[in-house]
């Protein structure tokens, strides 16, 4: 998929130049002149067009959004690279594969890692998810669809 944020504004800018296009066409006819109610259609056009505009910028944005950055909050913590293989005891986590220790229970708080990927289930249902969890993941979801997302 060659789907950019940066495309969806390219083409929210050319809906935008097409509605004022129409307008100055139509703002060169007279407001006597008979072509102006056949008109009323174009300027329909140019509000549609204008509508069209925010909405391909809405998505941009809200693509901008699902892209971003941001932490995996799954309720639990994980193991960046070994997924659920903590052990918590008192205040402290440790990987039972790679012996990595934290210096507080990752187990109690929501995890604090990059999304890193697109989980969707059988249903359809979305859940974006760290390195981590992916694997537990993959471990139980029978049928899901696992998507890596572009780095940044
Ligand atoms: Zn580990
Ligand atoms: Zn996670």
């Amino acid at each position: 998929m060659n789907l950019t944020p940066a495309q969806l504004r390219f083409l929210a800018d050319r809906a935008g130049a097409l509605a004022d296009e129409v307008r100055a066409l139509c703002d060169g006819v007279a407001a006597d002149a008979p072509e102006r109610d056949p008109l009323a259609a174009a300027l329909q056009a140019a509000a549609w067009f204008e509508r069209g505009s925010e909405d391909l910028r809405r998505a941009a944005g809200d693509l901008d959004r699902l892209w971003a950055v941001r932490e995996c909050g799954m309720p639990w913590g994980v193991c960046p690279e070994h997924g659920r293989t903590l052990s918590s005891t008192a205040g402290t986590s440790t990987c039972r594969v790679c012996g990595r220790t934290w210096d507080h229970d990752r187990l109690a708080k929501p995890c604090a890692e990059p999304v890193t990927w697109k989980v969707t289930d059988e249903a359809g249902t979305v859940t974006m998810m760290c390195d981590g969890h992916v694997l537990g993941a993959r471990a139980v979801l029978r049928g899901a669809t696992f998507t890596r997302l572009p780095a940044r």
